[in-house]
């Protein structure tokens, strides 16, 4: 993909530090992180985003975050992770070729996670089914 950023470090035509490399995935230091050690890994072929990625490429892509994760935690002396993926603008994404962060967290560190609100009486089945019916 002509003017994606994140083709454009897997091709080395922009600088990145990367952490990780194989056939099929590339991991890099996220240049804004939420910690020291917030990685973003990506497979190397082009995909928008979660709707789009072929199975084989989010398999590869689960399998580096997997093996990841545990390394940077332990690099960074972190006190947990976060594996994060955002799809769409709604959710956050802002660059358009698939990737999952994986962020580090120290005890105290700030981050806080999203609000959640209880269903009210008889809301979870009606979400259940909306899902089960596209199954
Ligand atoms: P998202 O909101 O999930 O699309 O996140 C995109 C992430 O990419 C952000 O956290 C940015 O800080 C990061 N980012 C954007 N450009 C670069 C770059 N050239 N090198 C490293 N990280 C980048
Ligand atoms: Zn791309």
């Amino acid at each position: 993909m002509g003017d994606c950023i994140f083709c454009k470090i897997v091709s080395n035509k922009l600088p990145s530090h990367k952490v990780y490399e194989d056939e099929n995935t590339l991991a890099f230091l996220d240049h804004n992180p939420v910690n020291p050690g917030h990685t973003l890994v990506i497979p190397k072929n082009h995909s928008r985003n979660l709707y789009e990625i072929e199975a084989s490429d989010w398999q590869a892509l689960m399998e580096t975050t997997r093996m990841l994760s545990s390394r940077i935690k332990d690099g960074m002396s972190a006190d947990g992770i976060n594996i994060e993926m955002n799809n769409e603008r709604p959710a956050g994404q802002v660059v358009f070729h698939s990737h999952v962060h994986i962020v580090p967290r120290i005890d105290d560190d700030g981050l806080r996670h999203w609000p959640g609100t209880p269903y009210k009486d008889g809301e979870p089945e009606k979400v259940v089914e909306k899902i089960k019916n596209l199954l």
